[in-house]
């Protein structure tokens, strides 16, 4: 299991350049040095070499990070990061009494019992998609879909009309919020899982709504299968879509999505559909999952400037490709009060599910 002291060598491997400073969303919004990698590098080498208390006020900056690995592009070291402060935070709760609460949240007897409850009540509603067909997809159910499956059927309406066949297996979550928050034995626990049901599958691919699911999934050492996002698969197979209407939309990029060239493609198999790029497509949407409570003010400012930089393009949708972003953009759109006369807001899936297939 990843410790702090595993890392001495990378973390000192940041020659304080500063570059991480320019992209990272928390220091441009706040201009504290203990919000980006640069800062919170310092605090941590005082940790490795014992000068330093891995205590509250350390935490309380590892906690304020929005995990979206802008900083790690651009780092002319190559410093992982991400993986450093969730090992840090790992350590961290391996010490504190905050640790033991996070652990029974994230036991089977709450979390998984939790997403059990809401996959039970929902089956009732799952689509059905046609057998018989030429490939096989092997459809990963994140926790977001198991509480709320509209993006899933809405994906899977689209293939009935094709020569898909979509399977369901019985994962768990893909391990996101485990590695953010440090509790990196849970994180490995749903890989063993996810892993092994992915491997032990005949299916031609993974298929998943969301673009944090994808990067967790592509982080798994040993799977050999591909993993798509909706929107990589669409574009690989060039589907095309005809609106009955015009829309003019706007596109919001996870900050964990990597491939934005799927994303136009699609767009323009659209017909009907005009995509205007806003300013900053690329920068978070400001909810990160448990930063949206435990950095709430920060993270509704981002949501809020996210909002405006889409809404300057005037859109009658704003589209994305995570469940977390709605939530972000819809955070933002109530920070701004502009609750009525608002763009709609939807996963790519939802959007497509609109359209007609063009054959
Ligand atoms: S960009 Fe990398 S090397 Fe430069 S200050 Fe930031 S973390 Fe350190
Ligand atoms: S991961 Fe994102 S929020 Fe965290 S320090 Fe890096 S750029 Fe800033």
């Amino acid at each position: 299991m990843d410790s702090l002291e595993n890392f001495s060598e990378e973390i000192n491997k940041c020659s304080k350049c500063g570059l991480c400073q320019a992209v990272c969303p928390l220091y441009k919004l706040t201009g504290n040095d203990c919000a980006v990698s640069k800062g919170k590098f310092v605090m941590l080498n005082g940790v490795v070499k014992g000068d330093l208390q891995l205590n509250k006020n350390i935490n309380k900056y590892l906690e304020m990070c929005l995990k979206c690995g802008k900083c790690s592009e651009f780092c002319p070291s190559g410093i992982d990061v991400c993986r450093i402060f969730s090992s840090a935070k790992h350590d961290y709760l391996k010490n504190h009494f905050e640790g033991r609460v996070v652990q029974l949240l994230f036991s089977k007897f709450t979390f998984d019992f939790f997403l059990r409850f809401f996959e039970i009540i929902q089956r009732k509603n799952q689509v059905l998609s046609k057998s018989n067909t030429q490939k096989s997809l092997l459809y990963f159910r994140g926790c977001a879909d198991k509480i709320n499956p509209a993006e899933e059927n809405a994906f899977k309406n689209i293939l009935s009309g094709l020569q898909y066949n979509v399977e369901n297996s019985d994962f768990k979550c893909c391990g996101v919020p485990f590695v953010s928050s440090g509790y990196l034995e849970k994180a490995e626990d749903v890989k063993m899982h996810n892993t092994m049901l992915i491997n032990s599958s005949d299916c031609d691919c993974v298929v998943t709504s969301c673009a944090s699911c994808k990067h967790s999934l592509e982080k798994y050492e040993t799977l050999n299968k591909r993993v798509l996002s909706f929107v990589e698969f669409f574009a690989e197979e060039n589907i095309k879509f005809k609106f009955d209407k015009k829309y003019r939309v706007t596109f919001h990029k996870p900050c964990h999505m990597k491939n934005y060239d799927a994303v136009k493609k699609v767009l323009s198999n659209c017909e009907n559909i005009e995509y205007i790029e806003m300013d900053g497509y690329d920068e978070c949407c400001g909810f990160a999952g448990q930063f949206a409570i435990t950095n709430h003010s920060l993270s509704e400012a981002l949501s809020k400037q996210k909002i405006e930089k889409a809404l300057s393009v005037n859109p009658d949708i704003i589209l994305t490709e995570c469940p977390a972003c709605i939530l972000g953009l819809k955070q933002g759109l109530l920070a701004c009060k502009k609750i009525t006369a608002a763009p709609k807001i939807l996963n790519i899936a939802s959007f497509l599910s609109m359209a007609d297939i063009k054959k």
